[in-house]
């Protein structure tokens, strides 16, 4: 049948894109499908103006657990593995090495990173050093300019410091794809899904197609889908909105804040831009927008159809809003956008305690860059949840990718090939993917296969 697909992935985000090219590949898959709301591309998060380019490894993001940093990094690893696999030219475009730190402005926040270089952080990462006001004056000279020299400053520097441009890394396991015959369908939105006898089948304005097995790398959309479907209905999104200052080349690296421990955006920090290296960066700002997608206040009752208006919701909500360190980001991060004061404030609560001699006529919010960041309210855990979920269904699966899922999406990739691989018995070549990406350990993820409970 023309139709029948192996596979369908619904999102050409690098989420999508990154199965797509591990799917074909790896797998003895016949036939791929990847179909694309917008027209090309990454045209959403995963684009580079989108999100804050940093191949995150859990060295110097303060909010992660130990045990988060080393997956964190095994995933980092493995683009780095793939991009080196690049022609030179290549890669300079994807991927380039870059300075990269946490900076503690102040006595607490020295305190925070002297108990996060713990011994096992410095087994996990050994490269990573601890440096003082005086290093910090030669490697990152405006952190230290102009700053009250009774003021303590400290920073852990990491030797794991890489910008991407996710797009473009996007595009490349695209190309990839499409050269081992996958096909793409662009400007093709998913508008209905529905399962059939074996699998399921999708319905677009271009017609109808099915599969053996569907994933949703839709990005926010992905929890719409499946609460569509009748899945998870204990999870819903709090779409958190990350925007940018630009302001001229002034720093040489990434330079991360102290992050508050449990929360799952990231401080604001300041670094260069990979696709324009006179400017840095200053980013992501935090907010709360009713939509699933950035400047799109059409996607509003969409958002509301992932949310689950019930008591456990509702209690969660009220604990996230009463974490004390959520409402200071929350108080900070609603004036920001506004004009003027939004300006006055960020430069001084933010961007000063990075280059305290960065002036207000130097700054300015680019207001048509930053993306989403589809945070996770799980009603079991009355909170918010760290990083990325995967809902898994029968024959379908819904991957919903706040930060670093950028980074992870090689990771996931893997993941998912490994599970539907074996869900519907299709060759994998295990050996050739672990040769080339690294080595996984993917014994629980198949106890969990054998143990699959259709829903
Ligand atoms: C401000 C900010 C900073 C970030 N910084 C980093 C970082 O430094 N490092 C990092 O690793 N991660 C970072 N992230 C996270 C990262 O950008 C995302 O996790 C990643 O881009 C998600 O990719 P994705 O493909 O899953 O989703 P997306 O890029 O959003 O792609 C989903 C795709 O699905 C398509 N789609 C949706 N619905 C449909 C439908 N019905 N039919 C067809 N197609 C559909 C969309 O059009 C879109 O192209 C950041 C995110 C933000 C917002």
């Amino acid at each position: 049948m023309d139709d029948y697909y192996d596979l369908i992935i619904i999102g050409a985000g690098i989420t999508g894109t990154a199965l797509s090219y591990i799917a074909s590949s790896y797998s003895a898959m016949a036939k791929i499908l990847v179909i694309e709301k917008y027209g090309k591309v990454a045209p959403l998060n995963s684009d580079s103006t989108n999100n804050s380019q940093t191949l995150h490894f859990g060295d110097i993001e303060t909010n992660y657990t130990l045990e988060e940093a080393s997956h964190t990094k095994a995933a980092a690893e493995r683009v780095i593995r793939y991009t080196s696999r690049l022609s030179a030219k290549e890669r300079g475009k994807i991927i380039s090495k870059v300075q990269k730190m946490v900076l503690g402005v102040g006595d607490a926040e020295a305190e925070r990173l002297e108990k996060i270089y713990s011994p096992g952080m410095r087994k996990l990462f050994p490269g990573l050093k601890k440096i003082g006001k005086m290093e910090l004056e030669k490697i990152e000279p405006n952190t230290i300019k102009g700053r009250d020299p009774s003021e303590k400053v400290s920073a852990l520097l990491s030797d794991k410091g890489y910008m991407v441009n996710f797009g473009l890394l996007a595009k490349s396991f695209s190309e990839r794809a499409s050269k081992s015959g996958v096909k793409f369908i662009f400007n093709c939105p998913c508008t209905d899904v529905h399962p059939i006898e074996d699998g399921h089948e999708i319905i677009t304005p271009k017609g109808s197609f099915k599969a053996r097995f569907v994933i949703f790398a839709s990005g926010t959309y992905s929890l719409y889908f499946a609460k569509y479907l009748g899945y998870d209905q204990n999870l819903s999104i709090l779409s958190v909105g990350g925007g940018f200052y630009i302001a001229p080349r002034v720093l040489r690296g990434k330079v991360y804040r102290v992050q508050a421990g449990g929360i799952p955006f990231a401080a604001i920090h300041g670094d260069p831009d990979i696709t324009n290296p006179r400017i840095t960066r200053f980013g992501p700002t935090v907010s709360f927008p009713i939509a699933l997608e950035v400047r799109k206040s059409g996607t509003a009752m969409d958002y509301l159809k992932t949310f689950d208006f019930d008591i456990p919701t509702m209690q969660s909500l009220f604990n996230i809003i009463s974490n004390k360190d959520i409402r200071r980001i929350m108080r900070k991060n609603a004036v920001y956008p506004l004009p003027l004061i939004g300006k006055h404030l960020f430069l001084k609560n933010e961007v000063s305690k990075i280059v305290p001699t960065l002036t207000l006529d130097k700054i300015h919010l680019d207001k048509n860059v930053g993306g989403i960041r589809p945070q996770i309210i799980d009603e079991n855990k009355r909170f918010l949840t760290t990083g990325a979920s995967k809902i898994r269904g029968n024959n379908i699966m819904f991957n919903i990718t706040p930060s670093p899922g950028a980074t992870s999406s090689l990771q996931s990739a893997m993941d998912d090939i490994v599970y539907i691989c074996s869900l519907l018995d299709i060759k994998l070549n295990e050996s050739k993917m672990r040769a080339e990406l690294g080595a996984m350990d993917y014994k629980h993820l198949k106890q969990k296969i054998n143990g699959h409970k259709q829903i």
